[in-house]
C-alpha cells in the first residue's frame, strides 16, 4: 500500500512543526494540517506576544524610577495600539520564518482544518489524504465554565487584539494566564481585580514565592477576591458586564477575562473513526513514545496534557521524529523542567517545591535569600525579591530552586542547569559569586 505522505501531522504548533521538519530532515515525506496560522498558541496568541506585552507594559514603572536614577522625562503617556501593532506585526514576522522553515524542509503545509476518517487516512477541507502515520499535535485552548452568559467574556485567544483598553478588568483564575495578565494590564492603567475559586494563586508553587506574588500585587493595586465562584454573567445594555457571584454582591466591569485553565483539542477531529483513545483526563492518552492505542497514531504536546509548556512539545515532537524515522529512539525526560510565570514580579521555578521535596526526602534543608534589589533600593521602591533552594539532607544536593524578583526566569534557567546535573549545595558553594548581581545570592546563602 502507497500512501500520499509518510507522515501526516495535524497542528502546526511549536510541536507540530519541530516534529514535521525534523521527521522530513530524515527523509520522510511530511504533510502538516494548520487551520490557523502556522506557529500555534505559542508564537501566535500565547508565549510570544504575551511577552512583549509584558516588557511594554513594564515600562509604566521603570519610567517612574528613572527619576531617582537623575532622568526628568516630559509628559508620559500609553497608546494601546501602537504596542498592540507593533506585537502583532511581530508575530506576523515569525509566523513567516515558521512556513518558511517548513517549506524549506519539503514539508507540505495543507491551510485547512483536518478530520481523520480512518487509521491511516483524513480529510483536509474536504480532500483526502492517505499517510502511513499520523501525529496528532492540535494543541488546547482555554477553556470557557459552563455558566449562564460565560460568552461575555474573553479569553487569552482575544486578549491581543482588543480595539481599546478596558477601564476595569476582572481576571477569573488564579494560573498562569491571570497572574501574567493581571499584571500587563495593571501596569498600563486597567483596574484589575483577579477573582479566584480557591484560596490561593499558582496552587502548584512553592507557598513563599505565592504569598510574595499576592503580597507585592496587592501592593501595587491588583484586587484580589479568593474563594468565589461565578454564578452568571450578564451583558448590559451600557456594554458593562455584570457578573453575579456565588458569594457576595454582584460586580460590574467593562471586560472579563476567562483564565481558567486550557483543555485539549480534540473535539471533531475524527479520533472515534481511527479508535484513538483518552486518558481520564479528556486528553489523548499515550505511552513514553508518544504513541497511542493505535499502532501508527502518535499525539504530542497540550493535546496530551503531560506538561503544558512549549519546550516540552518541542522536545515529545523532536523525539517522535528521531525515533520514528530517524532511527535514534529516546524518550523525553520530565524531571527537571523549569517553569516561568511572567506575572510582575516574574517567578520562576525548577524541582521540588519545600513541601515536595519534605514528602519526597524526609529531611530537607532550606536556605533562603530575602532581599531587596539594589536597583529597587535605588528607585525607592519597597519590593523585595525571594530565592529559595531546597537541599537534600543525605546527600547535599540542590532538589529545588524558586525565586521571585526581577528577571527570575532568566536566573532560573541556569540554575536548572545545575540542579539538573545534581550539583550539591557544598558545589554551589564553591562558587566565586558574580557581584553585584541579584543571581550571587544563589552562592551566598548559608
Ligand atoms: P492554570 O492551570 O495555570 O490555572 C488555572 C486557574 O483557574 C487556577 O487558579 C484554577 O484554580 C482555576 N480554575 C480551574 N478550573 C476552574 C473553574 N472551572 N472555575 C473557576 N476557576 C477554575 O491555567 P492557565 O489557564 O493560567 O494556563 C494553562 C496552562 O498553560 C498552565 O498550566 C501552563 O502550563 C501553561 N502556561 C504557561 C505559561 C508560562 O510558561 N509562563 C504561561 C501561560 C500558560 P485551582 O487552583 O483551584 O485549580
Amino acid at each position: 500500500m502507497t500512501y500520499d505522505f509518510d507522515l501526516f501531522v495535524i497542528g502546526a504548533g511549536s510541536g507540530g512543526v519541530r516534529a514535521s521538519r525534523i521527521s522530513a530532515g530524515h527523509g520522510a515525506r511530511v504533510a502538516v494540517a494548520e487551520e490557523h496560522r502556522v506557529g500555534g498558541t505559542c508564537v501566535i496568541r500565547g508565549c510570544v506576544p504575551k511577552k512583549l506585552l509584558v516588557y511594554g507594559s513594564h515600562f509604566a514603572e521603570d519610567l517612574v524610577d528613572a527619576r531617582r536614577f537623575g532622568w526628568q522625562l516630559g509628559e508620559r503617556s500609553f497608546d494601546w495600539p501602537t504596542l498592540r501593532d507593533n506585537v502583532l506585526a511581530e508575530v506576523d514576522r515569525l509566523n513567516g520564518i515558521y512556513q518558511t522553515n517548513l517549506d524549506n524542509q519539503k514539508v507540505t503545509t495543507l491551510h485547512g482544518r483536518a478530520v481523520i476518517t480512518g487509521a491511516h487516512s483524513a480529510e483536509v477541507d474536504g480532500k483526502t489524504v492517505t499517510f502511513d502515520k499520523l501525529l496528532i499535535a492540535t494543541g488546547a485552548r482555554p477553556m470557557i465554565p459552563d455558566l449562564p452568559g460565560a460568552e461575555h467574556g474573553i479569553t487569552s485567544n482575544e486578549v491581543f487584539h482588543l480595539e481599546a483598553l478596558p477601564k476595569k478588568l476582572v481576571i477569573a483564575g488564579g494560573g498562569y494566564i491571570a497572574n501574567e495578565f493581571a499584571g500587563i494590564f495593571h501596569e498600563l492603567g486597567v483596574e484589575v481585580t483577579l477573582i479566584n475559586r480557591g484560596d490561593t494563586l499558582l496552587r502548584s508553587w512553592d507557598a513563599a514565592l505565592r504569598d510574595r506574588l499576592l503580597t507585592i500585587s496587592m501592593t501595587k493595586g491588583i484586587n484580589f477576591r479568593f474563594n468565589t465562584r461565578f454564578d452568571r454573567v450578564e451583558k448590559l445594555e451600557n456594554g458593562c458586564i455584570r457578573i453575579h457571584l456565588h458569594e457576595g454582591e454582584p460586580i460590574e466591569t467593562d471586560m472579563l477575562l476567562w483564565a481558567v485553565g486550557r483543555v485539549p483539542n480534540i473535539e471533531g477531529l475524527g479520533l472515534e473513526a481511527a479508535g484513538v483513545e483518552l486518558n481520564a483526563g479528556g486528553a489523548i492518552a499515550v505511552d513514553a513514545n508518544s504513541r497511542t492505542n493505535i499502532e501508527n497514531i502518535y499525539s504530542i504536546g497540550d493535546v496530551t496534557d503531560r506538561i503544558q509548556l512549549t519546550p516540552i512539545a518541542i522536545r515529545e515532537g523532536h523525539a517522535f521524529a528521531d525515533t520514528v524515522f530517524g532511527g535514534k529512539p529516546w524518550v523525553v525526560d520530565y524531571s527537571c523542567v523549569p517553569s516561568a510565570v511572567f506575572s510582575n514580579p516574574p517567578l520562576g521555578s525548577v524541582g521540588a517545591t519545600e513541601a515536595e521535596a519534605r514528602n519526597q526526602f524526609g529531611t530537607v534543608k532550606v536556605f533562603t535569600s530575602d532581599f531587596r534589589p539594589m536597583r529597587n533600593v535605588l528607585a525607592g521602591r519597597n519590593e523585595r525579591a525571594l530565592y529559595k533552594l531546597i537541599v537534600d539532607q543525605a546527600s547535599d544536593r540542590v532538589v529545588g530552586a524558586h525565586m521571585i524578583g526581577p528577571d527570575a526566569p532568566e536566573v532560573l534557567q541556569a540554575v536548572a542547569i545545575a540542579i539538573k546535573a545534581g550539583l550539591t549545595k557544598a558545589q554551589f558553594d564553591e562558587t566565586v559569586a558574580l557581584h553585584p548581581t541579584m543571581s550571587e545570592e544563589l552562592v551566598l546563602m548559608r
